[in-house]
């Protein structure tokens, strides 16, 4: 069976949604792009939007913040954190399968920064008795700022409150491991207390979740390890906050990285696809649409070998490898 990703949630440093004058500017385009199409069924509308319609008119990038789930098609949850979008995760699960069934959940920390576990308390399969979540990350404190975010007064619901069993899991960085039929491997990444990037492998299909890294192509030994890796990845899903422009200004030793930096490291490295992640908060869906249209023009002409494949991230993308 095919492995797929799902993205829940896409967007750096806090979610946000779409604004009403966004969506009325949206939907301004749209009506005028439409005229004299004669689009008078909602499937034929549905057709031309999907077609026709500039992906920044017709979606909306980001929105909650990371969670990403890679699906082998076996019943068993895999998880990178635990940011808002894990709330839209758990609400699909009760929806499919109706609260009642137990279920396995592998979730892998990058690291603790507030974006990436802020929805764990809004994740419903953690308050059934009879789930089983294993939370495993690279750093030690996971366990204390996960029940430290729940603590009164800051939220009502105490972390013991959790009626699934909760279990902690201290990685070792470059060392394997084999998780929920996964070979999983993290990565220490240059970030404001650190944070781990993880290497999946399953049927010869490499993923890498990479986000909340600096990434410095002036530091030889950084960028051959970045390389080594991301090397031969199928997918690799990459921290893209800031345009070059940005991270080499105002924004450098912010702890994130830029479009082009991704697109470098991945022709490196040899990979195949490159997904850009966490999205600047400040950024609406034209800018981001921008940044992505630049990134896929780089790689065009900065291209020596094999194309790569650039997608930009958005609540609800799936990938099928
Ligand atoms: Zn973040
Ligand atoms: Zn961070």
């Amino acid at each position: 069976m095919a492995l797929r990703v799902i993205f829940w949630g896409t967007r750096g440093s806090i979610p946000v949604s779409l604004d009403c004058a966004s969506l009325r500017d949206k939907l301004a385009s749209a009506v005028v792009s439409a005229s004299g199409e004669g689009l008078d069924t909602p499937e034929k509308a549905r057709a031309w939007v999907d077609s026709k319609l500039d992906f920044a008119v017709s979606h909306t990038f980001g929105g909650n913040s990371a969670c990403v789930q890679l699906d082998a098609g076996d019943g068993e949850f895999v998880v990178c954190d635990l940011g808002s979008g894990v709330r839209a995760f758990g609400s699909e699960i009760f929806t499919r399968d109706g609260p009642s069934k137990k279920n396995s959940f592998h979730v892998f920390l990058s690291h603790v920064h507030w974006d990436h576990i802020m929805g764990f308390p809004f994740f419903g399969p953690a308050y059934v008795a009879g789930n089983r979540i294993r939370i495993y990350g690279c750093h030690t404190e996971i366990e204390e700022a996960l029940r430290r975010q729940q603590d009164p007064p800051s939220f009502p619901v105490p972390f013991d409150t959790f009626a699934a069993s909760i279990e902690f899991v201290t990685l070792e960085p470059g060392r394997s491991y084999e998780v929920a039929g996964w070979t999983v491997t993290g990565r220490l990444q240059n970030h404001s207390g650190d944070s781990y990037g993880y290497r999946f492998v399953r049927d010869g299909k490499v993923i890498v979740y990479s986000t909340d890294s600096e990434h410095r192509l002036d530091i030889p030994d950084e960028v051959e390890g970045a390389a080594t890796f991301f090397a031969d990845a199928d997918l690799v899903i990459f921290d893209a906050m800031y345009s070059l422009a940005e991270a080499v200004s105002v924004k450098e030793d912010w702890g994130h990285s830029s479009n082009i930096v991704a697109v470098e490291l991945c022709q490196l490295a040899g990979a195949k696809h490159l997904v850009l992640f966490h999205h600047e908060p400040a950024n609406n869906d034209e800018r981001i649409a921008k940044i992505w249209h630049e990134t896929l023009r780089y790689e065009e002409i900065s291209r020596t070998g094999r194309a790569l494949r650039v997608s930009a991230a958005y609540d609800g993308m799936e990938i099928e490898l």
